[in-house]
């Protein structure tokens, strides 16, 4: 095994250079493309609303007939029509004219603004109007929201409500996005069961494959293996080696530190592994490593589910953004202020849980065990304790990822 230790900005920078972004497209229809990264830029085919339509119930005029309206003395118009929202009319409104109108409605071509109803006396044939008002009061006009040819969704964006929002009015009921990521996920440890089976003696219920696979599939991949197996290097191997024709990415854990039955790197030499780095100079989860198999890039993770959460979010997120070219999901590090305080030197740098809000950080007092997921819950952050820190005071900056 060549490659070393590397920190935490080398490993990323490896990860990216070899996890080549994706050109096989999917179309996606808009009711599933949540989550799906957009391919090509979303540009819009008309302008929308397609017509000046109305804010409001209430009548559509010329702002001139009201110049000397007011509540003593109102000007009088006569009502020629009524549109509903989804009705057209046909006809051009005239000075001394009305249209009684609805909010959505096209405003008549010849009227320039639209007065509310709670104005008027709600006339049926005759309208008074108590209040004066300018052309294009209450009036939305044409392309207001956008105009053709925009570009709404710049390719790279990962559809979320808004956005498919937007490509639904803009017309849209599939849309080209990137491929997701195939991958492959494997818990490997003997003492592992799986939830829903009894426990045995000395077991324990496999939880980090959970949170992998989950995570995964939050970050645009696609499961196509998810499997335990236990602490032998045969079936390590031949999981590595069904892996390796169906997946882009494959994600282990556990299995990969230094201990007898920690063989996950020896399966991987033994099946023709390339290695990109084999420890992280990080807390925790250092023994993580990176390599390729064929043209699959693997990542083995530490067994401990917080261990394995870090290094989901500092090394796969970066995989998983680069290979979908989403730099809105890879893992960003951000500028915070610490409101409270930290103290526990540590010759490494060390990512612990956090939570965060506008930039403000806190460090809840909890359990800071890589073997404890249970106080994950809620964190919205990791936060970098830089080596050698010795105590970070409340109102120092700290950097931070947001999970
Ligand atoms: P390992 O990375 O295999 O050395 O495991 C480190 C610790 O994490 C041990 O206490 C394991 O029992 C535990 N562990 C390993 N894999 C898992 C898993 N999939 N879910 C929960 N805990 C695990
Ligand atoms: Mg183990």
């Amino acid at each position: 095994m060549a490659a070393g230790k590397v920190t935490v900005k080398e490993a990323q920078e490896l990860i990216r250079r070899v996890a080549v972004k994706k050109q096989e497209t999917d179309e996606a229809v808009l009711w599933e493309a949540g989550g799906r990264v957009l391919a090509e830029d979303l540009r819009a085919r008309f302008s929308h609303p397609p017509f000046p339509r109305s804010p409001l119930d209430g009548y559509a005029v010329q702002a001139q007939d009201l110049k000397d309206a007011g509540p003593d003395g109102p000007a009088c118009l006569q009502v020629t029509e009524k549109v509903c929202a989804g009705q057209c009319s046909k006809r051009r409104l005239k000075p001394g004219e009305a249209v009684r109108i609805m909010t959505g409605a096209p405003i008549p071509a010849g009227a320039d603004t639209v007065v509310r109803q709670e104005d008027t006396d709600y006339g049926e044939r005759e309208v008074r109007i108590y209040k004066r008002q300018d052309a294009y009061d209450n009036y939305c006009p044409e392309g207001e929201d956008f105009r053709e040819g925009d570009v709404l969704i710049q390719q790279g964006a990962r559809m979320d409500a808004v956005r498919i929002g937007i490509a639904a009015s803009a017309g849209y009921s599939r849309i080209r996005v990137r491929k997701k990521v195939r991958t492959a996920v494997l818990s490997t440890g003997t003492e592992l069961c799986a939830p829903g089976m009894p426990l045995g003696e000395g077991q324990i219920y496999d939880s980090s494959l959970y949170l992998i696979a989950e995570r995964v599939r939050e970050l645009g991949g696609e499961l196509v293996m998810a499997e335990r197996v236990p602490d032998e290097e045969q079936a390590l191997r031949a999981y590595l080696r069904r892996a390796k024709t169906c997946a882009d990415l494959v994600v282990t854990t556990g299995g990969v530190s230094v201990g007898e039955k920690d063989l996950v790197r020896k399966a991987l030499e033994q099946e023709g592994a390339r290695f990109l780095f084999d420890r992280v100079l990080v807390k925790p989860g250092s023994p993580t490593t990176a390599s390729i198999l064929g043209t699959t890039l693997v990542f083995s993770l530490s067994g401990n589910p917080f261990a394995a959460a870090v290094h989901l979010e500092l090394l796969v997120r970066t995989a998983t953004a680069s290979f979908l070219g989403c730099e809105e999901t890879a893992p960003s590090e951000k500028e915070g202020i610490l409101i409270s305080e930290f103290q526990r030197p540590c010759r490494t740098d060390r990512w612990i849980r956090g939570r965060e809000e506008s930039g403000r950080i806190w460090i809840p007092e909890t359990k800071e065990k890589s073997g404890i997921l249970s106080s994950m819950e809620g964190c919205s952050c990791l936060v970098k304790i830089e080596k050698d820190r010795e105590r970070i005071a409340k109102g120092e900056k700290v950097w931070y990822i947001r999970i």
